[in-house]
């Protein structure tokens, strides 16, 4: 593929390798909601407004556009992903004091390299006695996004790219504990695809999203489609709008390992599914079910591959520590997690008890009951309870309480179909992992795309381009057949 480049177009290409180069030399970054390293953002706005007219316009000139030049907006997208992942990576780490670098360099990565184009896209033909019906996938027009703080450019760049290859423009309400980061990224949208041909701004962001910002976003006419990414509560929000939406919602993943399960293996892949990006990712492993017969087995495994088991009484107290005590709307006491502790290493979290680890330490391990807050909460911090359970009756009982209806993803190890089957129907979880560690789920060592928006309670699933185009219908009466 030959793309002309213009002067201008060269000159906007270097001046942003520069600026994500950082050649100053030194390791330190500066970065806010508008620039980075010195170099301005392009594609970010003061209002809502702003930026919805700045994305339908760019929405106006890729509409004219074939879908074979479509998809080289596409393939440049991927391209500057790939060679900036590690600033992102650094970058999202530096801002959000969460996750860890290198996993988030990973991450970038496997949206540049498996996050479905335009091929996604693909129209259906009926023909019979009267003629021929043909059904396309057109685009909405502006889709509105509301993004998170734990995978906050992976899911700009990955929505961008499913988003454009469908055909629409894109306007972004980030979260604003990660908006240097995600407003990188729609920086990086609007750089990759002006280089390769395609209008200024084609998505779009605020400098200080509020929910004010979002509800804009929700009222506006030019908006068609609602997409949010986060917690039960901007899913909520986002369902109540009165718009089309997709939600993608929180979850709690659990995992259960039976007496048939390969031990060693299974202690390795969870330790490292839980600990990727400090267990960021909504798809990681938040508890454990393993059978009374293999647990020690599965405990020493899972020290090996890098956890601390800490006792009861210390998993008590990290629970104090972990998650705080506020009054609710009703006047009733209740426990969240202390947002300092998300994503944070296992090492810093242990200090907070008093506990000193290496780096070695990755992963915080303790046995508890069932109805321990460590099992019931999605922390998204490296500490995995494990709970002995008698048999699979009692594990497929308990993980599917402590999923809380989420129907988002969970995991086994086992060797045993039945047992396998068994949980899969019973948990009715967007993503079901057999023998692997989580991420295997969007496709990282796993067959199959990836997404980071996985839209469980409106049910599009693993999301990709299709999932943001509405279907069209053509028909030809008693023409258009050839037999
Ligand atoms: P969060 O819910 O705090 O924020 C997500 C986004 O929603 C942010 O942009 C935030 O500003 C916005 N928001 C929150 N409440 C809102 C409201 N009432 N109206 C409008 N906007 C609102 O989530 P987070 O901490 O950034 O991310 C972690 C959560 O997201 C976890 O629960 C995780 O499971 C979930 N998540 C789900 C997926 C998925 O694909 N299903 C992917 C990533 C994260």
């Amino acid at each position: 593929m030959a793309i002309n480049w213009t002067e201008a177009q060269i000159e906007q290409i270097v001046k942003s390798v520069m600026g994500a180069m950082n050649t100053t030399g030194s390791d330190a970054i500066t970065y806010d909601a508008t620039s980075y390293c010195g170099r301005k953002f392009i594609g970010i706005f003061e209002t809502m407004e702003e930026a919805i007219a700045a994305s339908e316009e760019g929405y106006r000139a890729i509409r004219s556009m074939r879908v074979e030049d479509r998809e080289k907006l596409i393939t440049s997208i991927r391209d500057f992903c790939r060679e900036e992942a590690p600033i992102m990576g650094r970058l999202g780490v530096a801002e959000t004091k969460m996750g860890r670098a290198d996993h988030k360099t990973a991450k970038h990565r496997l949206v540049a390299d498996k996050t479905p184009g335009t091929e996604d896209i693909v129209s259906a033909v009926k023909t019979g006695d009267n003629g021929l019906t043909l059904t396309e996938m057109a685009p909405f027009g502006v889709v509105g996004s509301i993004t998170p703080s734990t995978n906050p450019s992976e899911t700009v760049i990955c929505n961008s790219i499913g988003m454009i290859a469908a055909g629409n423009g894109v306007v972004f309400n980030p979260h604003p504990n990660a908006i240097a980061t995600s407003n990188y990224a729609v920086d990086l949208v609007n750089r990759a695809v002006y280089a390769a041909g395609g209008p200024r701004v084609l998505v779009a962001s605020v400098v200080k999203p509020t929910l004010d910002t979002a509800n804009v976003m929700y009222k506006h006419p030019s908006i068609r489609l609602l997409v949010c990414t986060g917690g039960p509560g901007v899913v909520r929000s986002v369902l109540s709008s009165g718009k089309k939406a997709i939600g993608a919602g929180a979850g709690n993943p659990p995992v259960i390992v039976d007496d048939t399960a390969d031990i060693k293996k299974a202690a390795r892949d969870i330790i490292d599914g839980c600990t990727f990006d400090n267990n960021l990712p909504c798809i990681a492993e938040k508890e454990v079910f393993a059978f009374d017969s293999i647990a020690d087995k599965l405990i020493e495994g899972m020290k090996k591959a890098g956890s601390l088991l800490i006792t009861r009484e210390q998993a008590d107290a990290l629970a104090e520590v972990v998650m705080t005590e506020v009054t609710a709307k009703d006047g009733s006491r209740k426990k969240i997690i202390n947002r300092d502790c998300v994503g944070r290493d296992a090492a810093v979290i242990l200090a907070k008890i008093g506990i000193k680890v290496g780096p070695e330490i990755r992963c915080i391990l303790c046995e508890v009951p069932f109805e321990h807050l460590f099992v019931q909460t999605e922390l998204m911090m490296p500490i995995l309870p494990v709970v002995r359970v008698k048999n699979i009756d009692e594990a497929i009982e308990l993980a599917v309480k402590a999923e809380h209806g989420c129907r988002h993803t969970a995991h086994m190890h086992s060797k045993n179909i039945d047992h396998l089957t068994r949980f899969a129907r019973a948990v009715e979880t967007t993503i079901f992992v057999k023998n692997a560690p989580s991420y295997a789920g969007i496709g990282f060592g796993g067959e199959g795309h990836t997404t980071f928006t996985i839209a469980g309670p409106t049910g599009e699933g693993i999301t990709s381009a299709r999932s943001f185009t509405r279907l069209r219908r053509c028909v030809m009466v008693d023409n258009f057949r050839i037999i």
